[in-house]
């Protein structure tokens, strides 16, 4: 029986068209392309078409990509570069929701004497853009803001939290890790100094990012070696991984619009009838302003991780906010944040779309949920009472 992998904020499968580019890049092209020779050096012509592409999605220019190993390592970079390129600033502020690849990596830059402000968000999930700006002062080195966040699907204001900052000369990142590819964006009209994509997210294989540095922001390099990427993050490059980003960055381009309108039909068909199927079913995060192949459901009074392992029974792929599943031993940090009660975020289930999914796959998890839901709530010790379903 095929998966219905509805786990698309976890990673994507790599697309067939993707798959296809790449190949030659395993066999006949394995040259390094730095090298003197045509059958190495004609790969750097590949990887420039590459970056052009990738750049073309988010409205960067070429020389605006550089490469990465994953969106962590974008990440990073981008925190690291703000703390090297402005070594008297010592602050630095980003959101209480943000993913591990930049909160740890706050947390690393703390214990080394950055000043840190993690920004909370209300029960929607939605940031206070006044506490932002009162938090900035004379020592802010950067603001790293997530431009969609990987739990909830909710999207931050990037363009106005870009544009506040632009006026105050404060340097700002987004990562948009879950956001490229999904939704449109467009770096000749957003003022955002850095930003982190990574390809295994839009359909390209894991192991391939990539950092926007706008033209003129201070960067200093994370990794450091060879010349690669105009000195700016060394490393033989991943050839055909590369090739893969860049195609599924324009595959992402050319489908985006109705690729949108499919995923959230598919999504509110989903969500619609996941609240439809039993009382006490909640939708974490505003609704109204959210990635549109994302739903985070909590099903109150019982564990999300039972629920993921009942679906798992018929091959259904999702995942939780609760625990060990995403391995942690801790409740979602998001929802928490937000403020969500005890017993809905344990009992939360993010579903995420792609392109791949299908009608008859969101009916059948609309038909399996329902007594999935009641057996596990007879079972549960949190509300023998609210049995109902
Ligand atoms: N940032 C966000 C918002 C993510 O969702 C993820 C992956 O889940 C990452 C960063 C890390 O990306 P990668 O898995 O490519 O390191």
């Amino acid at each position: 029986m095929n998966a219905i992998y509805l786990d698309n904020n976890a990673t994507t499968r790599t697309s067939p068209e993707v798959l296809q580019e790449m190949l030659p890049f395993f066999s006949d092209l394995y040259g390094n392309p730095s090298s003197m020779h045509t059958f190495g050096g004609q790969l750097h012509r590949k990887i420039e078409q590459s970056r052009e592409m990738v750049a073309s999605l988010i409205g960067a220019l070429p020389e605006e990509i550089i490469f990465t190993g994953c969106g962590t390592e974008s990440d990073n970079t981008a925190l690291m570069s703000a703390a090297e390129s402005f070594p008297r600033r010592k602050h630095i502020i980003t959101s209480r929701v943000e993913h591990p690849a930049v909160l740890n990596f706050c947390q690393h830059l703390a214990k080394k004497g950055w000043r840190l402000t993690y920004l909370p968000v209300n029960n929607l999930g939605q940031l206070d853009m006044n506490l932002l700006l009162k938090s900035i002062d004379e020592d802010t080195a950067l603001v790293s803001i997530m431009y969609a966040n990987n739990e909830t699907g909710v999207i931050f204001p990037i363009k106005e939290i870009s544009e506040l900052l632009r006026e105050r000369g404060i340097l700002f990142h987004t990562d948009a890790v879950q956001a490229v590819g999904k939704l449109p964006i467009d770096l000749r009209t957003l003022p955002v100094d850095m930003l982190s994509l990574s390809g295994h997210k839009l359909h390209a294989p894991k192991g391939i990012g990539a950092l926007y540095v706008r033209k003129g922001t201070r960067f200093s390099p994370y990794i450091i070696g060879g010349h690669q990427e105009n000195g700016r993050r060394a490393g033989t490059e991943n050839v055909a991984s590369i090739i893969g980003l860049g195609k599924a960055c324009q595959l992402a381009q050319q489908y985006q619009e109705e690729e949108m309108q499919y995923l959230s039909t598919l999504r509110d068909r989903l969500e619609n009838g996941l609240l439809k199927c039993c009382p006490d079913v909640r939708v974490n995060g505003d609704v109204n302003n959210r990635l549109p192949n994302t739903t985070n459901v909590s099903f109150e009074y019982i564990e999300g991780e039972a629920i993921l392992l009942r679906l798992n029974e018929y091959n259904v792929c999702a995942s939780s906010g609760s625990a060990c599943t995403s391995g942690s031993l801790e409740p979602s940090h998001v929802l928490r944040a937000m403020g969500v009660p005890f017993t809905a975020v344990h009992g939360s289930i993010r579903f995420s779309l792609s392109r791949y999914n299908t009608n008859e796959e969101i009916e059948k998890v609309i038909e399996l949920m329902p007594p999935i839901i009641k057996e596990l709530r007879q079972l549960s010790p949190f509300g023998r009472d609210k049995l109902s379903c």
